[in-house]
């Protein structure tokens, strides 16, 4: 970046020499003012998960749902149509139902896994879907996504933020716009709320201004904080899936369990990290819940630590009822984030809490 800053340091304010130093902020080429316009840090975190992407161009955001918003905004104006999947993460679906349709813009919800193309109208612009889905980790044809944006001429939107780069990398397919929720695997740690969206340099200057003008910029301490837990990504998520393999494979043989939703293929890295279990039939979910010991009841996911999310009481409670039991979002399903912890402790503490709530 043109004033030479080093990101080991976290950069609040940007000192300007004089008037016509202000006047080069304005007409000169892009450098940094005020942190809600641009700043060091979070500039380096947008580019740091662009590059892991393979994207030319990253900006990093307040949140998951704040990058969603300015990605969304970059493509769709009032009037435009976006088709987006029906299994979206709850807040996801908050956002879009509650809020874009405020703004004129209509959107529908539908299975990504019939018939696309029946739903298109005139005044689609954008298909909206995750990689794999939370939480009943459904991996998208993303293949087939951009085939009949093609046809139509729509742009594209990925949440990958269960897969990762590690595993997935929509832009390198044909995605337009690639977003992620940094608050989980790409910080790792559970100490941050952030978010990154990558794509081609058109789209992401327009997504940067929609964030300068909504102030929905990353405060720098988390970007750097961010970063640093970015350095490891690729070990993290080596374990992660290693760790999540081997759960899946034991939870589904307890008898306890009348479901484990878990990937049948990602990709050549690996299935990804977080297992589904739907344990409504054959056991109590309450005594499963309290039973958990070490392991964390949690409303978020992807930390280094094993956690367990309720998704019919946290982040798929505002899905309406319908869609709820259309997808199979029941009364005993349970997402586990499977953390990095030596994978027996794992194992044994779940089988317990299984033993304790069979019914
Ligand atoms: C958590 C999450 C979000 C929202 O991210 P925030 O950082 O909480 O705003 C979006 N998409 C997915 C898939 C998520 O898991």
């Amino acid at each position: 970046m043109g004033q030479g800053f080093d990101t080991k340091s976290v950069h609040i304010t940007m000192k300007r020499n004089d008037l016509e130093d202000i006047e080069n902020f304005y007409t000169g080429e892009r450098d940094y003012l005020y942190t809600r316009v641009g700043n060091p840090n979070t500039d380096e975190l947008g580019q740091a998960v662009a590059d892991l992407e393979e994207a030319p161009a990253g900006i990093a955001t307040s949140s998951g749902l704040s990058a969603i918003m300015a990605g969304i905004l970059s493509i769709v104006k009032s009037g435009d149509h976006v088709l987006a999947s029906h299994d979206l993460y709850g807040g996801t679906y908050e956002l879009l139902a509650n809020e874009l349709t405020g703004f004129g813009i209509e959107v529908s919800f539908v299975s990504f896994e019939e018939d696309l193309e029946q739903h298109i109208q005139s005044n689609t612009v954008l298909l909206y879907t995750e990689s794999i889905t939370n939480p009943l980790l459904r991996v998208e044809n993303l293949t087939k996504v951009i085939e009949i944006a093609k046809k139509y001429q729509l742009k594209t939107m990925v949440d990958n933020t269960f897969a990762t780069p590690y595993l997935v990398r929509p832009y390198t397919l044909g995605i337009d716009l690639v977003v992620h929720s940094a608050t989980k695997y790409i910080g790792g740690h559970s100490d941050i709320t952030a978010g990154v969206l990558v794509g081609n340099d058109d789209l992401i200057a327009k997504a940067r201004q929609k964030c300068v003008n909504l102030g929905s910029n990353l405060s720098p301490f988390e970007a750097w904080l961010t970063v640093r837990g970015l350095k490891t990504l690729a070990v993290r998520m080596e374990r992660h899936v290693r760790n999540a393999e081997k759960v899946a494979k034991a939870l589904e043989a307890h008898p306890a369990v009348d479901r484990v939703y878990y990937p049948e293929y990602v990709s050549e890295q690996g299935k990804g990290a977080i297992v589904t279990i739907d344990i409504t039939e054959n056991a109590d979910i309450k005594t499963f819940l309290q039973s958990l010991g070490w392991i964390k009841i949690v409303a978020t996911l992807a930390g280094v630590e094993t956690t367990v999310s309720y998704p019919l009481g946290t982040s798929h409670r505002s899905l309406p009822k319908k869609t709820q039991e259309k997808l199979g979002i029941t009364e005993g399903l349970i997402r586990i984030s499977i953390g990095i912890e030596d994978v027996e402790d794992i194992i044994s503490t779940l089988n317990h809490a299984l033993d304790n709530a069979k019914k």
